[in-house]
C-alpha cells in the first residue's frame, strides 16, 4: 500500500509516570507512517484529495498537548487511533515515540516504542427471535456504528428464519453485515457482548430465545482459535441463515479455512439440504 512518512516530528509535551516529568516537560520524537491509496490524489494532482502531511503534524501536536500519558506505549497507541479515526482515507498507521530524554541516570540515545493499528474489515451475524425482532436488530447496528472505532459499511436483508435445535421456539430475523474496526478479535467481542447485554439478552437456555445474537463471522482472514473465540465462527459455513446474508453482501469473499467463496458455501448447503429432503 502506498504511503507518507513524517520522520522525527518534535513535540514539547508533559507525558510520563514522574511528577517532574507531568510539570517540567520534555522533547518526543513523533515518527508516523501514513498508510492509504494515494493513487486517485497523484492523477488530479490534488492536495484536497490527499491526508494533509502539514495537518497531520499539526494534529500529533494538538493531540500530545492536550491529553496526558504516563507511558509512551499508550501515546503510541492512542495518536494512532486518533489519526486514523479522524482521517478518513488512512487505512492503517504506525507510530513511533522516541523519548530521548529518558530519565534512567544512564546515558542513551533515545527509548522508542513503534505501534501499527489499522482498520480491519469483520463481517457479523445478526439473529433476534424475541419482542420486536427487527428493532433489536437496528438497535444493536446503532450501538456499534455509534463506536468511533467501529464503522458500519453494508448490512444485508433482513430475512425469516426456523429456529434449528432442540428448543421450541419463535422464528427468527437473521442477517450479516460487514464493519470495519480498530478493536482486536477480543476486544470486539467484548463489545458485542456489552450490547447484547444491554439489549438484555438472556442466557438462560442454551439455544434457546434471545432478544439478540451477534456472532464474528469472518475477521481479516484471521484464524482464531481460543477458550472464548473461535474465528471464522465455528458453525457459518453449515448455516444457511448465515451464508445467505454473507452471500448478498460479500458474494466473492473467501473462508480462510475452506478456501471457497459465500456463494459456493452457500451452493453447498443448498445441495446438503435436497439430497436431506430428497432422502425423507
Ligand atoms: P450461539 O451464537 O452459538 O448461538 P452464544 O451466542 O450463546 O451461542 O455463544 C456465545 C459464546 O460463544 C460467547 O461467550 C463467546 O465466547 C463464544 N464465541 C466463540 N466464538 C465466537 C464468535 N466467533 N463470535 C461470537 N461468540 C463466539
Ligand atoms: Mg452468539
Amino acid at each position: 500500500m502506498d504511503k507518507i512518512t513524517i520522520s522525527d516530528l518534535e513535540v514539547f509535551a508533559f507525558h510520563g509516570v514522574l511528577k517532574e516529568e507531568n510539570s517540567l516537560g520534555q522533547k518526543f520524537l513523533i515518527s508516523a507512517e501514513l498508510y492509504m491509496d494515494v493513487s486517485a490524489v497523484a492523477k488530479d494532482d490534488d492536495i484536497s484529495k490527499s491526508v494533509n502531511y502539514s495537518d497531520i503534524c499539526k494534529e500529533i501536536e494538538k493531540f500530545l498537548k492536550k491529553n496526558t500519558f504516563k507511558l509512551i506505549e499508550t501515546m503510541a497507541d492512542r495518536l494512532a487511533r486518533h489519526l486514523l479515526i479522524s482521517h478518513k482515507p488512512l487505512r492503517k498507521v504506525c507510530v513511533k515515540v522516541k523519548k530521548p530524554w529518558a530519565p534512567i541516570l544512564m546515558p542513551l540515545d533515545t527509548v522508542s516504542v513503534s505501534v501499527s493499528r489499522g482498520w480491519h474489515q469483520v463481517y457479523l451475524g445478526l439473529g433476534s427471535n424475541m419482542g420486536d425482532k427487527e428493532a433489536n436488530i437496528k438497535k444493536a447496528i446503532d450501538l456499534l456504528d455509534k463506536e468511533e472505532d467501529c464503522r458500519v459499511i453494508r448490512v444485508s436483508t433482513l430475512r425469516i428464519t426456523e429456529p434449528v435445535g432442540p428448543v421450541k421456539q419463535d422464528d427468527f430475523l437473521n442477517g450479516a453485515l460487514h464493519m470495519q474496526t480498530l478493536r482486536t478479535p477480543h476486544e470486539l467481542l467484548d463489545l458485542i457482548g456489552r450490547i447484547e447485554k444491554e439489549l438484555k439478552r438472556e442466557r438462560d437456555v442454551h439455544w434457546g430465545p434471545r432478544t439478540i445474537d451477534l456472532d464474528i463471522l469472518l475477521y481479516d482472514d484471521q484464524i482464531i482459535q481460543s477458550e472464548d473465540l473461535t474465528i471464522p465462527h465455528i458453525e457459518m459455513a453449515k448455516r444457511i441463515f448465515v451464508l445467505e446474508p454473507m452471500a448478498e453482501i460479500a458474494p466473492w469473499l473467501r473462508h480462510p479455512v475452506l478456501d471457497k467463496t459465500m456463494t459456493e458455501l452457500l451452493e453447498i448447503q443448498n445441495f446438503l439440504q435436497e439430497v436431506e429432503l430428497h432422502s425423507e
